[in-house]
């Protein structure tokens, strides 16, 4: 039985399982959060008595998310068809969501409309780990593609693209803390030259090519 007292540590491994370690409303996995920011959720806040901390009513949620949600309710009193999406009943994020290029969430509906802007999903810091995450992926896709597709045929435009895409994932680091080492707190760049890569290199790709960009096929 799930009381006030106990129903975070009973209820914690258990939604940890079911959620597969993402927040219920931004969808960050558990991995990039500490254990302590591991909150549980009333999803309907407004429920009194024991049905309060039915299992049903709790979602795992990071803390960012329930703090910005804090005692909103399930739905606006005003309009019903604003509300917020349970991601337990149905995977309705596409219906009401969707994601720019520049990693916003955009609503297309009441639903996502609510949702978005009670649990502040649209905050500078949901933006900008979004859009990297995507810049990151796009960069991934790039790197393969020119690889499989111009490997036997066009080495130079091959070697072009890669270094303009390294270039792309060395701005994209540099949002990340710097590494504590040995030889002291280094960033992403000084990291690399202490390991012999001068990263200016990158910084002028035609020198590197030997000035020679042969065009791709296609
Ligand atoms: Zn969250």
């Amino acid at each position: 039985m799930l009381r006030e007292g106990n129903y975070r540590k009973k209820a914690l491994p258990f939604l940890r399982n079911d959620f597969q370690r993402t927040c219920a409303y931004c969808l960050d996995p558990r991995d990039l959060r500490h254990p302590s920011l591991d909150h549980v959720d009333h999803f309907n806040c407004k429920i009194s008595g024991r049905k309060r901390h039915a299992y049903t009513n709790l979602m795992l949620a990071c803390a960012a998310c329930n703090l910005t949600k804090h005692d909103k309710p399930v739905c606006n009193p005003l309009d019903k068809r604003q509300r917020l999406l349970n991601c337990t009943r149905e995977c309705e994020f596409p219906q009401h969501i969707r994601e720019s290029e520049d990693g916003q969430w955009v609503p297309i509906s009441p639903e996502g409309k609510y949702h978005v802007t009670v649990i502040g999903l649209d905050e500078a810091c949901h933006r900008s780990k979004r859009a990297m995450r995507r810049r990151l992926a796009d960069q991934i896709l790039r790197l393969l593609t020119t690889a499989i597709q111009y490997e036997a045929d066009n080495p130079a435009e091959v070697q072009s693209q890669l270094m303009a895409t390294l270039r792309e994932l060395l701005r994209d680091l540099d949002f990340f803390p710097p590494l504590v080492t040995n030889g002291g707190v280094l960033t992403i760049r000084q990291w690399l030259a202490s390991r012999g890569v001068d990263t200016d290199l990158l910084e002028s790709p035609s020198a590197h090519t030997g000035g020679k960009h042969t065009r791709a096929r296609g």
